[in-house]
């Protein structure tokens, strides 16, 4: 019996999973959230409501846990920081804050030779006009994005409207003609020993993931170097814990990185059931020291995502033996609001 304590801060499904997996290997959580329905708190040991500037609060919150980990990249990087000087945080902050920003991100990316969309720093309409040459493009902001929020399509000069006024940092990415998205979830641990999974295809709608399935129809050089870039950067990054790699595959089989997630992802859900161990137990095997097992694939899978008011149908549905719903028990139904996934196992 392990008498670790793992804090989280967030507490959306990605941290209610979290949670159900330290619970199976003994490790009890407190999360720390600054919304007060967040469904992780039905699984978490304690829940602490409150908003990550408040310092009491958050002084609580590491009196109270052994290590920190996080659900999600967006939280500003001086509260990773400081609670870091207090209790080991990871993935440690420093990686947050260079994944946390597109720029940042890309560029650490490409010094390691790996190729990403082509890409520019933008600041004014006037860099956009000085980029044209990347457009169609999407232009995103260059912090704080997730599901496609912060993201805006460029068809040509004419879409910079003149009332944008370029209030933050973005980043221009020449659209991308795709034949295919992928993902690598890799766990890496302190001892520097990985586990990776399988390529995982992903299949976006409006900028959201809609399904997701293994085996990825991909061919043998793409699997391997996805799986050696993720490998690489994680290497770089001195990265602990479950992280996934966000590729596009274009028209050439060029494999570009799109992003990547510095925690555990919505395409590897189907870890749950299509593996050994899952991305969220590996993530929790690595920052708590728990030392690595091996993972290994069971069955092949599909997963998709439940969105909105399509989870009314879902509460009410009997599923067959290869079927495994979850409800993330997400009080409040929302437009495309990620309510719950399914995922079926497949020969
Ligand atoms: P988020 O940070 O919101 O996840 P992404 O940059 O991963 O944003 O974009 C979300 C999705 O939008 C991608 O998975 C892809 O389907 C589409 N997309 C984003 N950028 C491009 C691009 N440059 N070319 C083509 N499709 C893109
Ligand atoms: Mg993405």
């Amino acid at each position: 019996m392990s008498d670790i304590t793992l804090g989280i801060i967030g507490s959306g499904q990605l941290g209610s999973l979290l949670c159900q997996a330290a619970k199976k290997l003994n490790i009890k959580t407190v999360i720390i959230s600054d919304d007060q329905q967040g469904p992780a708190q039905n699984h978490s040991d304690q829940f602490i409501f409150a908003k990550y500037d408040n310092k009491d609060k958050v002084k609580e919150f590491i009196s109270k846990v052994d290590i920190v980990t996080y659900e999600f990249e967006n939280i500003p990087i001086e509260i990773l920081k400081s609670i870091d000087k207090e209790k080991k945080v990871l993935p440690k902050p420093d990686i947050n804050q260079t994944v946390q920003n597109r720029k940042l991100e890309k560029t650490f990316i490409n010094d390691l030779g790996i190729k990403t969309t082509e890409w520019a720093f933008i600041k004014s309409a006037e860099d956009v006009k000085k980029n044209e040459k990347l457009l169609p493009g999407i232009l995103k902001t260059n912090t704080l994005g997730y599901d496609g929020h912060g993201q805006f399509v460029l068809d040509s000069l004419n879409d910079v409207k003149k009332d944008w006024c370029f209030t933050a940092d973005y980043i221009l990415e020449k659209k991308v003609n795709l034949k295919k998205e992928i993902s690598v979830v890799i766990t890496r641990y302190l001892n520097g020993e990985t586990n990776i999974y399988e390529p995982i295809e992903n299949v976006h709608k409006d900028q959201i993931l809609n399904h997701s399935k293994i085996p990825a129809e991909i061919n043998e050089e793409i699997f391997i170097k996805a799986q050696n870039n993720a490998k690489l950067i994680s290497e770089k990054l001195d990265y602990v814990g479950t992280m996934c790699v966000e590729y596009f595959i274009d028209q050439d089989d060029n494999l570009l990185v799109n992003e990547i997630a510095p925690r555990v992802h919505n395409s590897g859900h189907l870890t749950i059931n299509a593996f050994n161990i899952n991305q969220f137990s590996a993530h929790v095997s690595a920052v708590c020291n728990l030392g690595l097992k091996k993972v290994e694939k069971i069955s092949n899978a599909e997963m998709f995502n439940i969105l909105g008011k399509e989870i009314e149908t879902y509460r009410s549905k009997t599923f067959n033996k290869n079927e495994f719903f979850y409800d993330y028990g997400k009080k409040i139904i929302k437009d495309k609001r990620k309510m719950g996934h399914l995922t079926i196992l497949k020969k």
